[in-house]
């Protein structure tokens, strides 16, 4: 079973590895964007920790709410409420239990995937996070490591992909070559829940 503690350390260790890979974040961002992903996303889940260890909510549901809520109103690009909706939808549909199944948690970040798709209008192979998310969730029945190894995989192959969604599609076939910054953050989020199931 999958607590509030569980959550809360799900988002301290992306926060860690968000700090540890933030140059490279920004520095994906800067051929095919405008180099402020690592930023953004460092922005973001400071608040995120911050929030959480001042409020404490005890639930899996009431954690990544408040993240999710955090993310919409901390951070400025477009990653902000697309990550934000990510994990309020998640936190929404897991509602008020105190312990949620993997099982239950794997749905429930589906259905935080698919607010995603329809909040940014991205499908599979548009080169965004959704590339990296969505394999993911596919292998998060089989174990956490999966996912991740899952999201890794996705966040590798947007490289030869051209960009149909955000600011890289601007660059139509010169966003070609280049590993999507937020397919690349979306497999930290991913690879976190290895560590913080350990
Ligand atoms: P901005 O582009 O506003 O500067 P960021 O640099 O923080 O925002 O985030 C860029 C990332 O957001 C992209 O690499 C991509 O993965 C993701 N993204 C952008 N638009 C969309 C969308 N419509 N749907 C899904 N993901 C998107
Ligand atoms: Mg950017
Ligand atoms: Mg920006």
């Amino acid at each position: 079973m999958l607590d509030a503690d569980f959550f809360r350390r799900w988002m301290t260790v992306t926060a860690a590895a968000v700090d540890r890979e933030a140059e490279r974040l920004t520095e994906l961002d800067s051929p095919i964007g405008d180099a402020d992903h690592g930023s953004n996303m460092q922005r973001g889940f400071t608040a995120v920790v911050a929030a959480l260890e001042k409020e404490a909510p005890d639930t899996p549901g009431g954690v990544l709410t408040l993240a999710g809520r955090q993310l919409i109103s901390t951070v400025g690009g477009a990653s902000g409420p697309l990550y934000g909706t990510l994990l309020r939808r998640t936190g929404k549909t897991l509602g008020d239990a105190a312990e949620v199944t993997e099982e239950q948690f794997t749905d429930a970040l589906r259905t935080g995937v698919d607010a995603v798709m329809a909040l940014g209008g991205a499908a599979p192979g548009d080169k965004t996070m959704i590339d990296a998310l969505v394999p993911a969730v596919d292998a998060l029945a089989d174990s956490f490591a999966a996912a991740q190894a899952a999201a890794e995989e996705g966040a590798v192959a947007t490289t030869p992909l051209q960009a149909r969604k955000g600011r890289a599609s601007y660059l139509g076939e010169r966003s070609i070559g280049h590993q999507d910054p937020g397919a690349t953050s979306s497999s930290l989020l991913i690879g976190a829940l290895v560590e913080a199931s350990g």
